[in-house]
């Protein structure tokens, strides 16, 4: 009979007949017969009777459980206690029951008696198990083993789930970008025959109209970028291009967009540069400027009497500058725990804002996502009733043609 695998099923570890002689110098194995068909090395040394086809029960005396059973395949009987008649005097051994395709294995140990000392016993060193709780390691082990299975099989299963979340996320803004896209081209059409329509002589009503149909097409204009830009962004479709820029030209390009609507609200504008600033950087001056219109556009938006201001300044690093653009309004302020939220997209700080206000949560996020692909960020300095101020910072590069003039010189 092959008596290496014992048990294998039950503790998941093969153990082979060294390696069960080693861990398990007292073991017994017995047949489904229920007589001896193997013991190990200790035991064999020191039962005087010829144990091997036996009956359990004719060898030993065990204790308990009275008789050996187990529930169902791979089951165990725990805290077995034996003695058998040795060669010396009796044998106690105390451990726990297998059950096994093959049979049973009950693997014991041996337990010193009371007042006699092994040597006395003739028992040596290698008789006993290497520890006390043999069992409950190769049961630890085991469930280790299908623990760590288990977590592989997760792991490998989310990391299935979010590689599928992810391109189906990718698939998405493509199909925003391409639908954006393909809307803005008869959009073009609408606004630019609105325009055409407006320098017509018509009754003041229909001028109104029209004024309505083109403030309409606009905003909606407006929406189509910022998905367009934001789907691009998410897709990996949209990367930036620096060019060198005036730093000035830019900035008050991006705020005279604005004097007519903060004129009209009787708010003042306006625009301070540092002189320590430098006047020409390496940017995307597109890009730049949106995020500032943006951030502008806002500030107008929700502040109704004060000021809106620009301010920019700079610290020196060693190959490039940063750029600092604050926007300090003095209007109605955001709540702090809503401040980190206004940057994801479509997220607006409550929901009356759409209705009061307008607009559709994409322009803080844009902006923010310009200014980290610029190596910069945008964060909020705001409390409720107290304006806000949005801080853009971003690595503003020396232009390239004074590198090559600083090079050459
Ligand atoms: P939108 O302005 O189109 O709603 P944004 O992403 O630009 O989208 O802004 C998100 C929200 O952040 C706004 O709806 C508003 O609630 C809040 N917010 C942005 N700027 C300011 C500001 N200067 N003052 C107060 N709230 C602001």
């Amino acid at each position: 009979m092959t008596r290496w695998i014992w048990w294998a099923d039950v503790v998941g570890v093969f153990l082979n007949q060294d390696k069960l002689d080693r861990l398990f110098p007292a073991h017994i194995e017995i047949d489904k017969a229920g007589a001896i068909s193997g013991l190990g090395p200790s035991l064999k040394r020191h039962i005087s009777l010829e144990p091997i086809g036996k009956p359990l029960n004719s060898i030993f005396r065990v204790n308990f459980p009275q008789k050996i059973s187990s529930s169902g395949k791979g089951g165990t009987i725990r805290e077995i206690v034996m003695s058998g008649k040795g060669i010396a005097e009796e044998i106690f051994l105390r451990g726990s029951v297998i059950n096994s395709q093959n049979g049973y294995l009950l693997l014991l140990g041996h337990v010193p008696s009371e007042g006699k000392n092994n040597k006395a016993r003739d028992l040596i060193f290698s008789d006993f198990a290497p520890t006390d709780s043999s069992v409950d390691l190769l049961f630890v082990s085991r469930f280790h083993k299908v623990l760590l299975e288990e977590t592989r099989n997760m792991s490998q299963e989310i990391t299935k789930k979010k590689a599928l979340a992810e391109a189906a996320n990718v698939a998405k803004s493509q199909f925003l970008a391409n639908m954006s896209h393909e809307i803005r081209t008869p959009m073009n059409g609408v606004l630019g025959m609105a325009q055409v329509m407006k320098s017509f002589d018509m009754p003041p009503e229909q001028k109104e109209i029209v004024n309505i149909i083109l403030k309409s097409g606009e905003a909606l204009m407006g929406i189509l970028n910022d998905v367009l830009d934001i789907s691009k962004i998410e897709s990996g479709r949209l990367t930036l291009n620096p060019q060198d820029e005036n730093v000035m030209k830019v900035l008050s390009e991006a705020v005279d967009l604005h004097r007519a609507s903060a004129d009209a609200k009787g708010l003042s504008l306006t625009l301070e540069v540092d002189r320590a600033c430098p006047e020409s950087i390496h940017i995307d001056g597109l890009r730049l400027g949106q995020c500032v219109s943006n951030l502008i556009s806002n500030a107008i938006k929700f502040t109704e009497t004060g000021s809106v201001s620009v301010q920019v300044s700079s610290e020196k690093q060693s190959r490039s500058d940063t750029l600092k653009i604050k926007v300090i309004d003095t209007g109605i302020g955001i709540e702090k725990e809503v401040q980190p939220k206004l940057f994801e997209p479509f997220t607006q700080a409550d929901g009356s804002t759409t209705r009061r206000y307008g607009g559709s949560g994409l322009g803080l996020s844009i902006a923010r996502k310009f200014a980290r692909m610029m190596d910069g960020d945008i964060v909020i300095d705001s409390e409720p009733g107290k304006g806000a101020t949005f801080t853009m910072s971003f690595d503003a590069k020396r232009p390239q043609d004074m590198q090559k003039l600083s090079y050459v010189a």
